[in-house]
């Protein structure tokens, strides 16, 4: 559905990311760094921003407080001491009287001066030597960001947790964790001026069932609180004002959607079968424990990826081995006798823990990301291997870590969990020892030296996701080059087969659990190539156990032939979703 614009409407186009149509007022929600309106002011406002100033840090206080108070009940006060820090900046007399200097005497605007202060203090304390002054900064942006959105009278990322009534969220990016937050009872959508479809903000909107559209360059900045919008997730459109015939044609849209839901249903607990008869493992990706409802509902067998770092994030301490422990254990417990394969922390690249301040990176999604972490805070990664082992006496866990670039990181890996098992063993403490653990394929390099990673793994799924980045050198943040982000690119395809080959030749079996397996114009190329498995968001498996079903494994073959002899990438797209389109129509409808 492509809408034009009618009477007294306007319409926003970006990129569709979750499916599904919705409409309310918005609700602008800003990471108040990306929107700092900075003017002069005249004399006589001087007083005026003095005393906003002062409001905005006694209302940032009240807030800090009541926060405090609550992990205080809730963890204790160890852990609420934390805020003691946050406090100590909205006391800070020095930074207090640069920001009304600059107010008296340069005649900035307050939201600019305040912005400019804490930015030179922070980048000052981020680059200090000193370990404990450079956590500071963290402190000081999490606090200046609180008294930048108090001023401009937008809600603060914590916020998000306590809507009041149903909204759409615009808002200029939105981290993973803060999606995670979202209230999916007052959150009927949002969208985002940056942003891509395999971003993990992205992957969380479909995960948790939420429309979503990002990419809409400044929306944020054009748009109001307020405004009644309709946002379309199927095709990336945000409407404002959307005249009755634009409701009545979303109508129809609904109920095309509603029939075919009911078809999808009628498929549920059948197998994921060609038409000639190949077996197809369809998996469901999951972010955190309670997501294995939607894993049963969905009809998947079993876990292809738990992303297991959702459990460290939106808190203020690590969760214990025990906690850990109880969340692999219960979801294993729930999906038996399915396979669970949960990964191990895949912290950095866009998700940050919010109590352990990591130094910022320039290049995040090159550095301290994933295994690189785990096998440098042992701590961390012993904690979770142990929760893991111990959660695998269910029998069905599998074990798998991310980001692996080169043998080392294997054997590292691999030789901490045997210490983790003798520790276990020592403590009389129960796991299987028969536990498979695999490797995801995610960068190039890992492609290129896969036999001798697939001699020490039991199995390989490829992050398509982080390999298309890796490969093509493009951000999977960026909007700006997403049209550079291009799964059927023959190199990627290449890598893909290599990958497969290599596994089979050392007789492990191949999954894709990055986004490339629940897009339905993919799925022929992926058969084609010889994947074994298949793992995505649960919102997804319905439509791509139904296209399965309607395939011919040897239709994929010769499309994946096919597809390694040519140039172009988007020659190869349009004549594996024209299969697509051709086999179940009904799934491109909207
Ligand atoms: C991937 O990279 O494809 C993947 C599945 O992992 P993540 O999206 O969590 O990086
Ligand atoms: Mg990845």
């Amino acid at each position: 559905m492509a809408p034009s614009e009618r009477d007294g409407e306007r319409i926003l186009k970006g990129i569709p990311v979750s499916s599904g149509v919705c409409r309310g007022k918005i609700l602008i929600f800003g990471k108040s760094q990306h929107c700092i309106p900075a003017h002069t002011i005249g004399e006589a406002e001087v007083a005026k921003e003095l005393d906003r100033l002062e409001d905005a840090l006694v209302q940032t206080r009240q807030q800090i407080l009541e926060i405090q108070r609550k992990v205080e009940t809730a963890m204790g006060s160890a852990d609420a001491a934390i805020f003691d820090a946050h406090l100590l900046v909205l006391e800070d007399q020095t930074l207090i009287d640069e920001v009304s200097r600059l107010i008296n005497e340069q005649h900035l605007n307050i939201e600019r001066a305040f912005h400019q202060v804490a930015e030179k203090y922070a980048s000052t304390l981020g680059a200090m030597d000193d370990e404990f002054l450079r956590e500071r900064a963290a402190d000081m942006r999490d606090v200046t960001t609180r008294v930048l959105n108090n001023l401009l009278e937008r809600p603060h990322e914590s916020d998000l947790r306590h809507l009041e009534e149903p909204c759409i969220i615009i808002s200029y990016d939105l981290s993973p964790s803060a999606t995670a937050l979202l209230d999916r009872k007052m959150v009927l959508g949002f969208a985002t001026d940056t942003g891509s479809k395999t971003s993990h903000t992205a992957i969380m909107a479909r995960s948790m069932h939420i429309p979503a559209v990002v990419g809409l360059q400044d929306a944020s900045r054009q748009l109001e609180t307020g405004q009644y919008a309709l946002l379309d997730g199927f095709n990336g459109y945000l409407i404002l004002n959307p005249t009755d015939q634009t409701l009545f044609e979303y109508g129809q849209l609904a109920r095309k959607q509603v029939n075919l839901e009911e078809r999808l249903r009628d498929i549920r607990s059948e197998p994921a079968v060609t038409l000639d008869g190949v077996r197809i493992v369809l998996s469901a990706n999951v972010e955190q424990a309670a997501d294995t409802e939607a894993v049963q509902a969905c009809g998947a067998e079993g876990v292809g990826l738990f992303r297991t770092e959702y459990l460290f994030l939106n808190r203020v301490t690590m969760p214990t081995e025990e906690e850990q422990y109880q969340a692999y254990r219960s979801v294993a417990a729930a999906l038996k006798p399915h396979p669970v394969l949960v990964r191990t922390l895949d912290l950095g690249g866009d998700k940050f823990l919010t109590h352990l301040q990591v130094p910022q990176e320039i290049n995040p999604f090159l550095g301290w990301r994933a295994i690189r972490f785990c096998l440098q805070q042992r701590e961390i990664f012993r904690d979770q291997l142990r929760a893991i082992l111990r959660a695998s006496v269910e029998g069905n866990i599998r074990l798998m870590y991310p980001m692996i670039s080169g043998l080392d990181e294997l054997n590292q890996a691999n030789a901490l969990v045997e210490t983790c098992k003798s520790e276990l063993r020592a403590e009389n403490i129960p796991f299987n020892e028969g536990l498979e653990i695999g490797a995801m394929i995610e960068i190039p390099s890992a492609v290129l030296i896969a036999d001798a990673l697939a001699k020490r793994a039991k199995f390989f799924s490829l992050g398509t996701n982080d390999l298309i980045q890796y490969s093509l050198a493009v951000d999977r943040l960026n909007e700006k080059i997403a049209h550079l982000y291009e799964p059927t690119h023959p190199a990627i395809l290449n890598l893909i087969k290599m990958t497969v080959e290599a596994g089979h030749r050392n007789g492990i079996w191949v999954g894709v659990c990055g986004e490339m397996a629940g897009d339905p114009s993919l799925v022929p190329i992926l058969l084609g190539l010889g994947v074994d498995e298949l793992s995505t968001s649960p919102s997804v498996v319905p439509q791509i156990k139904f296209l399965i079903r309607r395939l011919k494994i040897g239709e994929t073959k010769e499309l994946a032939e096919w597809a390694l002899t040519r140039e172009s990438g988007a020659e190869i797209l349009a004549r594996s979703e024209a299969l697509c389109r051709q086999v179940a129509p009904s799934l491109f409808e909207n």
